[in-house]
C-alpha cells in the first residue's frame, strides 16, 4: 500500500538540448514538493560525476541530494522506494537502459508522479536511447530550449566541438559535456561534419 494508492500517477518529461535549463527545471518542482511536505527521492546515473556524486547540480550550481543508480540496473531504485514516497525524479535520463521505463511505468499506475528530465537528441540530432519512447509513456512534456551561441536564436541542437571543430558524425557519443566542448546551437548553425 502506497502513500499515494488513491492518487492517479503522472509521468513528466522535461527535455531540451544541452544548457536548456532541464536540470533547473527538475529542482524547481523538487522544491516545491519540499514545501508541500511531499516525500520523494531523486536518482541519477552513476556515469555523471560532474559536479557530484550525491548530488543533482544545475549549471547555474542549483542543488539537490540524490541517489547514483546504475545505468544498466534501474531497477534498483525500488529498494529506495518506501511507503511514504510520492514522488521519484531522475535526472539525465536518457542515460538509462530500457527497464527503466516499465519503473517508471510501474510506480507511475501506483499513484507516484515521475518527474525525468534528460536530452531529447544527441549531437547529432538523433533521438537519443530510451526519450523516444519515454516521451511516449509521459502525460506531461515540457521541451525547453537554450540560446544558439552563434545566432542568438532559439537553440533545440547540441553542437559537439572537438579542438574548437565540430565533431564528426562517426565520433563516439561523448556521454556527458563540459562547456568547453558542447554549445546549444538552433538547427541553422548546428554543424555535423561528414567524412568523404
Ligand atoms: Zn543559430
Amino acid at each position: 500500500m502506497y502513500y499515494s494508492e488513491n492518487k492517479i500517477g503522472k509521468i513528466e518529461v522535461i527535455c531540451g538540448p544541452m544548457f536548456a535549463g532541464k536540470t533547473e527545471e527538475l529542482i524547481r518542482r523538487v522544491k516545491r514538493m519540499e514545501y508541500a511536505k511531499k516525500k520523494y527521492l531523486v536518482f541519477k546515473p552513476n556515469i555523471d560525476n560532474r559536479y557530484s556524486t550525491c548530488e543533482v547540480v544545475s549549471h547555474n550550481k542549483k542543488r539537490t541530494n540524490a541517489i547514483n543508480i546504475d545505468i544498466n540496473n534501474p531497477n534498483m531504485v525500488s529498494k529506495y522506494i518506501t511507503e511514504d514516497i510520492s514522488a521519484l525524479v531522475f535526472d539525465e535520463v536518457q542515460f538509462f537502459n530500457e527497464s527503466l521505463l516499465n519503473i517508471v511505468k510501474d510506480y507511475a499506475s501506483k499513484g507516484l508522479r515521475i518527474i525525468c528530465a534528460g536530452l531529447d537528441k544527441d549531437f547529432l540530432g538523433n533521438p537519443f536511447g530510451i526519450m523516444p519512447n519515454l516521451l511516449a509513456l509521459a502525460d506531461e512534456v515540457t521541451k525547453l530550449t537554450a540560446i544558439c551561441m552563434v545566432c542568438g536564436e532559439e537553440a533545440t541542437e547540441t553542437q559537439r566541438i572537438i579542438d574548437g571543430h565540430p565533431a564528426y558524425d562517426d565520433d563516439d557519443v561523448v556521454l556527458i559535456g563540459a562547456t568547453e566542448s558542447y554549445e546549444a546551437r538552433c538547427r541553422k548553425c548546428h554543424i555535423v561534419l561528414h567524412h568523404e
